[in-house]
């Protein structure tokens, strides 16, 4: 069975899957600030007999590490089980999660036993009533969550941080200092301008580099070797803070894209299999589930034809940038 392969020879090993566009939470940046707490109809939603066939014929072509999200995976009822049949999946080396936290401390256990390796937790803010103000979420909640899936005994956890020079920017020392206790890898991410309004995108952008230069500002910062980097498949630059158990990690694909080793391919709720964040092109897999799994197989295989050398981000502080995923938001598609 061959590998993917796109047509700018790079390997896709990596699928994120995104389970559900139902999210209880309303982040301003994600779902295009204007969603309120959606618990939309399920019909269109991939069952999961259908995501772990998916998910089955993706190994075998070479897919090692499958990521579920959202919308809030923890949303879907049946998410343990989901969980529990891709994990029985032998090829797979990785399975992971994207979760907003908010119901996780009653899930962690329950995911962990249930095969799930790794669990990535978006935590904005420590502030109770900015976060309120940002997307209804309880810092206290997600803490608990947090530390629920420290005990639970995942490979490792991760903290998402997504900053904003108007709302978070002011909190990124303490959020950063999460990581010399506990073994947590924080990670500040570039706001990109996916779902969310371009006004807002140029208003509250700020580059990885500039949050770096702040940290390195109060902590001293070692660099990692890649061999020590916590597990995973995604493009973070890593550091510890001298003496920390965990580690700070940095993603700028808005300031320095990483499009040329992009390993990955996208599953929309819905069964779209998307090419790329940045561009509304996939391939219907709701339709190619209808066959055999040839047919699944030959749908990955399209869509890593697919893939765009690059995103077009740039064009954005040129005035010049039309949004390529009409009103498809982050929750949407799956971030
Ligand atoms: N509900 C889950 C959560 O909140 O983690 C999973 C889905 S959410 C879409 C996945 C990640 O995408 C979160 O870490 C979120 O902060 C990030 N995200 C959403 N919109 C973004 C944007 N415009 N730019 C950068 N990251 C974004």
């Amino acid at each position: 069975m061959g590998e993917l392969v796109d047509l700018h020879g790079r390997r896709i090993l990596y699928l994120r899957v995104s389970v559900t566009n139902n999210c209880n939470l309303k982040c301003a940046y994600c779902a295009g600030g204007t969603i309120a707490h959606t618990y939309g109809n399920r019909e269109n939603h991939l069952s999961s007999n259908e995501l772990i066939r998916v998910i089955k014929c993706a190994a075998k072509l070479g897919i090692k590490g499958v990521r579920i999200t959202g919308g809030e995976p923890l949303m879907r009822d049946d998410i343990v089980d989901l969980v529990n049949g891709i994990a029985a999946l032998s090829e797979l080396n990785d399975i992971s999660m994207t979760t907003n936290g908010m119901l996780l401390s009653h899930h962690a256990d329950a995911l962990c036993r249930a095969g799930l390796k790794r669990i990535n937790i978006s935590l904005d803010s420590l502030i109770e009533r900015k976060l309120e103000a940002l997307n209804g979420a309880s810092s206290l909640r997600i803490l608990e969550g947090i530390e629920a899936a420290l005990n639970a005994g995942f490979e490792c956890v991760k903290l998402n941080c997504v900053v904003m020079r108007g709302f978070n920017l002011d909190e990124v020392i303490k959020l950063a200092s999460l990581s010399i206790d506990r073994p947590l890898h924080v990670r500040f991410i570039e706001l990109q301008p996916v779902g969310c309004e371009r006004n807002f995108f140029l208003q509250q952008f700020i580059s990885a580099a500039q949050v770096l230069q702040i940290i390195k500002g109060e902590f001293e910062l070692e660099p990692i070797e890649r061999a020590d980097e916590p597990p995973g498949l995604g493009p973070a630059r890593y550091f510890r803070i001298k003496g920390a158990l965990g580690t700070v990690g940095f993603i700028a694909p808005v300031s320095e894209p990483f499009c040329i080793s992009c390993n990955r391919l996208r599953l929309t709720y819905d069964g779209i299999l998307r090419a790329c964040l940045a561009y509304n092109i996939g391939v219907d897999m709701k339709r190619a589930l209808k066959g055999g799994d040839e047919m699944v197989e030959e749908a990955f295989r399209r869509a890593a034809m697919l893939k765009p050398l690059g995103h077009n981000y740039a064009c954005i502080a040129e005035g010049t940038y039309e949004c390529p995923f009409g009103n498809m938001t982050m929750k949407e598609i799956g971030g």
